[in-house]
């Protein structure tokens, strides 16, 4: 079995981060839900790479402060800007913003995203509702939004050779059903294939559409997965490369996938997941 968690095994080996590449300069990312998380690991890493960096939040205005500090002292720019996804008003107003302050979009990180889980016969409409609201119809406001404003701007040669960048936050469970999360299931398999839909739609004005689908991330969306020795011993029969992914995990691919070195990739989901849509139950032989 490996090391608990790598990121800290890493630590304490003292084997030293591995610097990121600056890829993606002169280039604003917009990153929905981003003071958590994923979230915030990717905006973190785009500011690393180069971007201006707009950090969304719904709550915790504090941890979004904090996220922008860390992407200032990596010597980009960043500032936090409160919107509620599923809201047309709050995500025209987000968009809106970040032109006035950094005078053009390129990158939308669809990262924002929730679980209420219940069974199905106890599933409310309410459950069901929120779920979908923020996770599927929020990733299409706001890419709705950034396919506008990319069109607008059209390709900015400087900085890209595309006119924008958009990536979904999906899921594992794209294409894993998932008993007692109908709703969630329900609304990344959505986002799957809005994703291709969009990217197909919009591929000819040189924008490209593709998905993250994450397998296990140390995040607090799933703290109950990994948090104990044994809940995190049961996670690994679902993991065959036997270590749950770290935020950063996700970060680093989503900046390549952002960046001109992914030029030609538009309409994939890339699942980053160690193994997990592997069929791991059959491991042993089946
Ligand atoms: P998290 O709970 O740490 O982060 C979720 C973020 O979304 C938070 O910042 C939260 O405030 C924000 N958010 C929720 N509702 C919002 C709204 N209405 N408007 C704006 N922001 C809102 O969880 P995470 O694990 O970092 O999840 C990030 C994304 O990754 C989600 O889309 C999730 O479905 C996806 N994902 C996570 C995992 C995992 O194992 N952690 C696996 C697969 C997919």
């Amino acid at each position: 079995m490996r090391d608990y968690f790598a990121e800290e095994a890493d630590a304490a080996a003292g084997v030293p981060a591995r610097p990121i590449v600056r890829c993606v300069p002169g280039q604003t990312a917009i990153v929905t839900g981003a003071n958590s998380g994923i979230g915030r690991a990717v905006a973190v890493a785009l500011g690393q790479a180069g971007a201006n960096v707009v950090v969304n939040y719904v709550a915790r205005e504090a941890d979004a402060a904090a996220v922008v500090d860390e992407i200032r002292s990596a010597g980009s720019q960043a500032i936090a800007v409160h919107a509620d996804v599923s809201s047309e008003a709050d995500v025209q107003a987000m968009f809106a913003r970040a032109v006035e302050i950094f005078g053009a979009v390129d990158i939308l990180i669809n990262n924002a995203g929730l679980q209420k889980d219940a069974p199905l016969a106890e599933m409310t409409v309410a459950a069901w509702d929120l779920v979908i609201n923020v996770n599927l119809k929020g990733q299409f406001l706001c890419a709705r939004e950034a396919v506008r404003t990319f069109r607008r701007q059209g390709v900015r040669h400087n900085v890209s050779r595309a006119a924008g960048k958009i990536i979904c936050m999906s899921s594992v469970h794209d294409v894993i059903p998932w008993a007692g999360h109908v709703n969630y299931a329900a609304s990344k398999g959505g986002v799957a294939m809005m994703m291709k839909s969009i990217a197909q739609e919009v591929a000819p004005d040189g924008i490209r559409v593709n998905s993250l689908s994450p397998g296990a991330i140390r995040t607090p969306i799933n703290t109950e997965a990994w948090n104990t020795p044994d809940a995190y011993k049961a996670l690994m029969r679902l993991v065959p490369y036997r270590r749950i992914g770290e935020p950063m995990d996700i970060g680093r691919v989503a900046v390549w996938l952002a960046s001109d070195d992914a030029d030609y990739i538009t309409g994939a989901t890339i699942y980053v997941d160690g193994g997990m849509t592997l069929y791991p139950g059959f491991e042993s032989g089946g």
